[in-house]
């Protein structure tokens, strides 16, 4: 490449799906943008591989509805710029102890926030979806209509495919490994593993399990975003029993709060197969990987045995998959401009701790704000700064290891 090759507005480094969204909304509003990659594209080494994401609105935290809601317009947006389908609706179910903190705030929120949604006992939740799903006489279920499923790997490609046709360059097997100010020029140089460098006005680090070791390089900032290896488990659903879970019937996506948080979606990507995971996993170094042994599958079995009624095999999953989640003690994303010699040159999109996919497109929306404005524009950021940390040394995590 010339030199002139080599300059841009802004460089995005790591191109999950948060990297490959931010470049598509920075290449649509002109900037020349360059997205680099450590991996080839779409590879299987990070979060933003697989099958399938649930999108659901009902948070326990009243600040990502918004963020939420505004993502399901931009899927749609995306979707009709590149003409095909990666969002799939569903109704969403939540359930779980009539007095668990979680479900509690989460009925709060979809009251705050005029959510149309029911709290249902259980012969309630046996009705509605006819069947399919049993709660214990203890628990409620809560109903919206605020679910779906993502396809992960084919939005990504979908990001990347609308940022090279608004202009950007790609470019994989690149490693970014250092990020330094320009002192003569302003702006920043952005060097790689390749002993290549670029220079652009603005950078934005969208790394996932990567961003503490990158951020530790490039400012000595210690942020703590911890990788954990997770599997996500496919169960097989009992012969004639199959078509009652597919997509596109009363089947919803759902979480199950207890003791382990127990989450899934109707059957999509495998005909026959039904995604039933828990949220957790196994600290890991995301260089080292250890792929695998994976979830403790006891509590997983029994959710499957009496959740679903004995019509889906609980014996053992039909099929696992190897993922990976970068953690934050609070479990809120990190979003923020990297600060200190860089000011307001290099923003980090990191840490969504296992529940970022459906927000996506707004988190490019935002990245590529804060790059162009200086600011993300109506969505406030503190619960996703940096300073919460460094306020709170003593933060510890708090999520379920597996
Ligand atoms: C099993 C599982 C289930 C999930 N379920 C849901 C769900 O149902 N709903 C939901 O909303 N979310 C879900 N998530 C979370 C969601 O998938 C993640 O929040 C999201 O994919 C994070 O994307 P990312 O772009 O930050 O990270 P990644 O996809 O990991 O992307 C980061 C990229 O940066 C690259 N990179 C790293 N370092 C460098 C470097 N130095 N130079 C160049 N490139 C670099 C990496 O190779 C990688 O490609 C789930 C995650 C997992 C693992």
């Amino acid at each position: 490449m010339e030199k002139s090759g080599r300059q841009f507005d802004v460089i995005i480094v790591g191109a999950g799906v948060m990297g490959s969204s931010t470049a598509y909304q920075t290449a649509q509003r002109g900037l020349k943008t360059l997205l680099l990659e450590q991996f080839d594209l779409l590879h299987h080494r990070g979060s933003s591989h697989g099958e399938s994401r649930t999108i659901r609105a009902t948070y326990t935290q009243h600040y990502y509805y918004p963020l939420v809601m505004e993502s399901y317009d931009l899927w749609l947006q995306a979707e009709a710029q590149i003409g095909y389908k990666v969002y799939f609706k569903a109704p969403h179910l939540d359930m779980g102890r009539e007095d668990d903190d979680n479900l509690l705030a989460l009925i709060h929120n979809s009251r705050r926030h005029s959510v149309p949604h029911q709290v249902l006992r259980r012969h309630q939740v046996a009705q509605k979806f006819s069947g399919l799903i049993d709660i214990p006489e203890d628990w409620i279920g809560v109903f919206n209509e605020l679910g779906g499923v993502i396809k992960p790997t084919k939005a990504v490609a979908m990001f990347q495919t609308l940022a090279y046709k608004n202009g950007a360059v790609l470019q994989d097997n690149t490693e970014v490994t250092n990020i330094k100010k320009d002192n003569v020029r302003g702006g920043v140089v952005v060097s790689t593993a390749n002993g290549e460098s670029f220079w652009s006005k603005k950078c934005v680090v969208t790394v996932g399990a990567w961003m503490k070791k990158l951020v530790k390089t490039v400012t000595r900032l210690e942020l703590p975003i911890q990788p954990m290896e997770t599997h996500v488990c496919y169960w097989r659903i009992k012969e004639g029993h199959e078509g009652k879970y597919a997509i596109g019937g009363d089947f919803p996506t759902f979480a199950s709060y207890g003791k382990v948080y127990v989450y899934g979606t109707p059957s999509l990507e495998y005909p026959g197969l039904i995604k039933v995971a828990v949220h957790g996993g196994n600290p890991c170094d995301p260089d080292k990987r250890p792929w695998g042994p994976g979830v403790a599958l006891d509590s997983l079995k029994e959710w499957v045995e009496g959740r679903l009624l004995g019509m889906v095999d609980s014996g053992e999953p039909a099929m696992k998959q190897c993922c990976m989640y970068s953690m934050t003690p609070d479990e809120d994303f990190v979003i923020d401009f990297l600060g200190e010699e860089f000011q307001k040159d290099v923003v980090i999109g990191g840490g969504f701790s296992g529940h970022g996919f459906k927000m996506a497109p707004v988190m490019g929306r935002i990245l590529a704000d804060m790059v162009v404005h200086g600011e993300a524009n109506g969505v406030d950021i503190k619960n996703f700064s940096i300073s919460r940390f460094k306020n709170n040394p003593q933060a510890t995590y708090s999520y379920p290891l597996c």
